[in-house]
């Protein structure tokens, strides 16, 4: 059963919409102060809000902002002036749906089902997750190519975000210069494959604690790089 937050400090306003709402098969809970239903939306588990837009406490902008931040759940705005609506509507808060009062309780119940069913396709449909490498405080974003250390973004050349990624994905395989400067860099680039040094040392200064012993990226003298997990 769908859960219903109505925002609404005319009690009579909200309760009427409580009871089509809840007619129609929702779970419906009411807060009268902005504040209160600011904390309820944040915490607690609706699957759309309706917020009148002048509330005591916290306004009904401010609540869809916040929760915004935070929330792909569906908001409907409902206010008492056109004017208003189109005010808010042109501050791109993040409203889904705009209800002008008085509006007819069928025509509200009608839209809090688009809504949701809207929503529900949104949540079940297949988003693609970035391809995420995590290990120990490193994370690895292949999607992005984005690196953290303990949750601190680190900048990456191209060729050092490639290389670290290959390795990562092949942990505990033993590659030597050569197979990385292969897979790393072009076939037809004239290159050295010092190369491949320069950027082992350079990734260990961006993601080792102490580069003289690394915790990711191990040396097998004599043969190449290992990534240990
Ligand atoms: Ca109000």
């Amino acid at each position: 059963m769908s859960k219903i937050l109505i925002v609404e400090d005319e009690l009579a306003i909200a309760e009427l919409e409580k009871d089509y709402l809840e007619l129609s098969g929702f779970e419906v809970h009411i807060e009268t102060d902005g504040t209160a239903g600011l904390k309820a939306a944040l915490e607690e588990d609706y699957d759309l809000l309706l917020l009148d837009l002048m509330l005591p406490g916290t306004d009904g902008m401010t609540i869809c902002e916040r929760v915004r931040q935070v929330k792909n759940v569906p908001i409907l705005m409902v206010s008492a002036k056109k004017d208003d609506i189109d005010k808010i509507h042109g501050l791109g808060l993040g409203a889904d749906d705009y209800v002008t009062k008085p509006f007819s309780p069928s025509e509200l119940v009608a839209r809090v089902k688009a809504h949701l069913a809207r929503y529900e396709r949104l949540i079940n449909s297949n988003v693609p997750q970035n391809e995420v490498i995590e290990i120990r405080g490193l994370k690895i974003d292949k999607t992005a190519r984005r690196v953290f250390v303990n949750g601190e973004e680190k900048a990456f050349t191209t060729k050092e975000f490639d290389l670290l990624a290959f390795l990562a994905q092949n942990p505990n395989h033993v590659f030597t210069k050569e197979e990385l400067f292969r897979k790393i860099w072009d076939m037809e680039s004239i290159g050295d494959i010092a190369t491949v040094t320069v950027h082992i040392k350079k990734i260990r200064e961006k993601i080792e604690m102490n580069t003289s012993k690394p915790q990711y990226i191990e040396t097998i003298w004599g043969v190449g790089y290992r990534f240990k997990i």
